[in-house]
């Protein structure tokens, strides 16, 4: 499906595919979340590690094809340096790009522009959408936790199918 993406799409895609600064573990991180796409064979974690209201660092582990390894490598790097309020925008943000939205100006993609492709292939659009689904799980069950207790453990967030 890669192949069929516009050239500039896809060599930013298969770039992020090959090589992501942000694949790894990080041991540090308040969240762990995790998701699966069963259609395609996806898995995602995401490890997020805040601090003064920010997303500090990220890094994420997967196996799975292109797109969604790439969309979750562009991801990790857009989140870098958000607030949580601004991550939730972006995720906003991109679920709304793959239904066919411009999003924002005031919203920098980065990278992640590069997915807006990936639209016009459907069962695609849910291997993009695997990483912001499970960092939006990860922030959500965070705010619970919060909330909840004065505090902050560690949240593991898992898929909702039950394989971990
Ligand atoms: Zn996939």
């Amino acid at each position: 499906m890669v192949e069929q993406l516009d050239e500039l799409y896809r060599e930013v895609i298969l770039g992020h595919f090959k090589h992501s600064a942000h694949s790894g573990e990080l041991p540090e991180a308040q969240i762990h979340a995790n998701g699966e796409n069963p259609l395609c064979g996806d898995q995602v974690t995401f490890h997020l590690k805040l601090g003064n209201g920010r997303i500090d660092r990220v890094r994420f582990q997967g196996k799975g094809c292109a797109i969604s390894q790439a969309a979750s490598s562009m991801f990790a790097a857009a989140l870098e340096g958000k607030t949580t309020a601004q991550a939730r925008q972006l995720i906003e943000a991109m679920k709304a790009l793959m239904q066919g939205t411009e999003p924002d100006d005031a919203i920098d993609l980065g990278d992640l522009e590069a997915l807006s492709g990936v639209r016009k292939f459907p069962v695609r659009v849910k291997c993009a959408a695997l990483s912001w689904n499970v960092v939006e799980q990860g922030l959500a069950g965070y705010q619970i936790s919060k909330s909840s207790t004065n505090t902050i453990s560690d949240i593991v967030v898992g898929a909702k199918n039950g394989r971990d």
